[in-house]
């Protein structure tokens, strides 16, 4: 096999349904009739735009872009944009919805949206991702805006991204409008501790799991997909807590260490290669191996469905905690379940980074700052009161971590529908 081969995923349902099916499960819990159900499923407001791009050399190429709104009940919509070849109007709409139940979850008084270009931004100049992120904005621009809908970085977007977004919806308005996008460059009224929050937050709710399910994190090993903004942090934040990192993986390979990687060296080598294949001390492994090594704790921390029917059976981790947005399909899921994985949904553990954004917003909007420890300590009460909340909800009525989350979730989004009535 080769260092991407992946055990062929059997055919299942994509993201869309995938949520949907988590809804639906979370509405039958509640007792919630079909009419409310469909009302909660469907998009508010979705856009597909057109991103005509002038290519370095002169040419002309037109790419695709969405902005989904999933729901706006509890307040403005909020979610990341996403630059990848693999972006479709399907999987930009379940990442909108599970961004509502996320923000719902973590109690920030936000909807969820979710932005995505068809483009595959390694194969493009900064010149070039500066034009499409420009014109993307200003196709957009009606939709978003401090008080409307409020993007922030994922997969293939960083604060660069951010910092051209939110210039070119300032020169529009004619004046700065630092609460348009959150994930900013610190100079241009980003937060202090926004580039670590998801991670903070995964590895926050991995020690907890971990304690949860009696294993010490000091004697405890971890195996982490992905090595990008969510996975770099999560595997550094676990090792400065004591957990043995073994393995860690990117889109070019993964390796393994049976006496854990030196992450200070792994990430030398990383900034020097752009890749964690080659580095020295560790064996090359296949990137599928990783998902099914013998730890304690597996963290897949890149995209969807990396855990499905084909694999799940074959997961030896004790603990999976997702800090990827959907990477364990429903299948995958119900395999885990009846194996006793202990499975931290993603809605619950990669929610630092949103909570950040939030923190980063009030902070832009008073044009006051916080310290680092600030953010750091209003962050960690965050996640662990959700953590708490989704525990005793699992325990109250015997659910996954993934059904009680998104049953609490459902339900302060159903209760402020309602409070707010059907227009007209
Ligand atoms: N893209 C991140 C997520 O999926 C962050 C979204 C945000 O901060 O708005 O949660």
């Amino acid at each position: 096999m080769s260092a991407n081969s992946t055990v062929e995923a059997p055919a299942e349902m994509g993201p869309l349904d995938e949520a949907r099916a988590q809804l639906a499960e979370a509405a039958t819990i509640l007792g919630y009739d079909p009419d409310e159900v469909a009302v909660l499923a469907a998009p508010r407001r979705e856009v597909t735009v057109s991103i005509p791009l002038r290519r370095d050399d002169g040419s002309t190429e037109v790419l695709t872009g969405h902005r989904v709104q999933h729901n706006l009940s509890r307040g403005p919509a909020k979610g990341g944009l996403r630059y990848s070849p693999d972006v479709d109007l399907d999987e930009v709409r379940a990442l909108a919805m599970w961004m509502t139940w996320k923000c719902a979850l973590l109690d920030v008084p936000y909807g969820g949206a979710k932005g995505g270009v068809v483009i595959d931004p390694r194969r493009y100049s900064a010149a070039e991702l500066e034009r499409v992120t420009r014109r993307y904005t200003s196709e957009i621009m009606p939709l978003i805006g401090p008080t409307k809908d409020i993007p922030a970085p994922d997969i293939g977007t960083d604060e660069q991204t951010m910092a051209w977004m939110m210039d070119t919806y300032s020169v529009a308005s004619g004046h700065t409008v630092l609460g348009v996008v959150t994930g900013k460059p610190i100079s241009l009224g980003g937060s202090l501790g926004r580039a670590n929050a998801t991670s903070r937050g995964v590895v926050f709710t991995a020690l907890a799991a971990l304690r949860h399910v009696g294993t010490d994190p000091a004697s405890a090993t971890a195996a982490v997909q992905g090595f990008g903004k969510v996975g770099r942090g999560v595997a550094r934040f676990l090792d400065h807590a004591g957990v043995t990192v073994t393995a860690v993986s990117d889109q070019y390979g993964a390796i393994w260490a049976a006496e854990g990687v030196d992450l200070p060296a792994l990430e030398a080598h990383v900034d020097r290669t752009g890749t964690v294949v080659g580095y020295a001390d560790a064996v090359m492994i296949d990137n599928e191996t990783l998902l099914t090594l013998d730890v304690d704790l597996l963290v897949p921390a890149a995209v969807e469905g990396v855990l499905h029917g084909g694999n799940a059976g074959a997961v030896r981790a004790r603990v999976v905690v997702e800090g990827a947005n959907g990477p364990t399909t429903t299948e995958a899921d119900r395999v885990l379940g009846e194996r006793g994985v202990f499975v931290v949904p993603d809605i619950l553990a990669n929610a630092g980074g949103v909570v950040v954004s939030y923190f980063e917003w009030v902070q832009a909007n008073q044009a006051y700052w916080w310290s680092e420890v600030e953010v750091e300590a209003r962050l960690a009460d965050r996640m662990s009161s959700a953590w708490q909340e989704v525990l005793a909800e699992s325990r109250r009525h015997d659910l996954s971590l993934r059904t009680a989350a998104t049953c609490l979730a459902v339900r302060r989004v159903a209760e402020a529908h309602r409070q707010r009535g059907l227009y007209p």
